[in-house]
């Protein structure tokens, strides 16, 4: 089925005449179109591409089984005007696509037709196809090369930004669009940071450095994240290594379709709590990477969600401890028949630098 064929399948089971989209990475994986500004409307019959003139010759190129409407830039007027033309009485939108201030615009303007949140436009990116793991696997790839290319640059008294700076220009020189994320270097006790940017800390002799980046291309996105150690381990830095080494193996052994999110998660979370770890790992096990670096479904022990063949997750326990430092291993992965292909390369034994 094609992405618009599936997209209309929602309009029934919400009774909806029309939905609108509005998120960037929805409305480039249903139209093509990979500009930054614009509004898709789909009813059973039409499908039109709303964009202003700086995208319209754009659209026309990206987006051929669409119609491209050039329209004022932010113009909430004609958008009422085209559903008020068409009688379509009930709006679907995406519920975490508009801004209050847009919902109430667009509400009022739209009156006495109803704008009726939809749960689930992004589900429809979830399972990846042929040509999107092929762009997946070059960013990974890129972000696998860049690893290999920065661990030259770690060494005492060098500061983590400029680790981030050099790692996100090969990415750059080697073909990526651009930084999957901001990229993360926590050194030292920065390391218990989960999200620690990378700052003007120098690294220093000891030190866990953490490294979490990726690279995109084509729109796609990847997702690394490899723990390294300046100088030899301590007894409890390679101990914290190696569990959470142990917990990440397990999980990629143990994911396979017909899982809920949770389950997934609990493969390594179980790891670690009998390690006497629990509260050190306080997110969840994994996410799904497309045309946005977080997306759906999530490993977590809140997620329902049932995995499928195709989709393409993380798979990044870490253990952190506060003022001591932390560790987190990242594959990416996609899910297959049996169980799952890991697409990340770079070697995940304990490097030492
Ligand atoms: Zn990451
Ligand atoms: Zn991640």
């Amino acid at each position: 089925m094609s992405r618009l064929t599936r997209l209309r399948a929602l309009l029934a089971p919400h009774t909806l005449d029309a939905m609108l989209i509005h998120k960037a990475e929805n409305r480039t994986y249903l139209t093509g179109f990979t500009g930054s500004a614009g509004v898709a409307l789909v009813t059973e019959r039409e499908a039109l591409l709303l964009v202003d003139f700086r995208y319209v010759e754009q659209a026309v190129a990206e987006a051929l089984a669409w119609e491209v409407v050039h329209v004022p830039r932010q113009a909430v007027e004609t958008l009422v005007e085209l559903i008020r033309s068409r009688e379509l009485r009930r709006i679907g939108f995406e519920n975490d696509g508009l801004t209050y201030k847009q919902f109430e615009e667009l509400g009022k303007g739209l009156q006495p037709a109803q704008l009726v949140a939809v749960d689930g436009v992004d589900r429809l990116r979830w399972v990846k196809d042929a040509d999107e793991l092929a762009r997946i696997r070059r960013a990974v790839a890129i972000a696998d090369a860049g690893f290999g290319h920065v661990q030259r640059y770690l060494r005492p008294g060098v500061r983590e930004r400029d680790v981030a700076i050099e790692l996100e220009f090969f990415m750059r020189r080697e073909g990526a669009d651009k930084e999957a994320f901001e990229t993360i270097v926590a050194s030292g006790v920065r390391s218990s940071l989960p999200h620690g940017r990378a700052s003007s800390k120098a690294l220093e002799s000891g030190d866990f450095v953490t490294l979490d980046f990726g690279a995109v291309v084509d729109g796609y996105h990847s997702d690394c994240t490899r723990t390294v150690v300046l100088g030899g381990p301590s007894a409890r830095q390679r101990e914290i290594y190696d569990l959470v080494l142990t917990a990440q193996e397990a999980a990629v052994r143990g994911i396979r379709p017909g899982l809920a999110g949770r389950d997934a998660d609990a493969l390594a979370r179980r790891i670690i709590a009998d390690a006497g770890h629990a509260e050190h790992f306080g997110h969840g096990l994994g996410h799904g990477v497309g045309l946005a670096i977080h997306e759906g479904p999530t490993l977590s022990p809140r997620e329902d969600a049932t995995l499928e063949a195709g989709m393409v997750v993380t798979v990044e326990p870490g253990v952190y401890l506060p003022g001591w430092g932390g560790v987190r291993i990242e594959d990416l992965v996609v899910l297959t028949t049996g169980g799952c292909e890991i697409l990340t390369t770079a070697p995940k034994r304990l490097i030492v630098v």
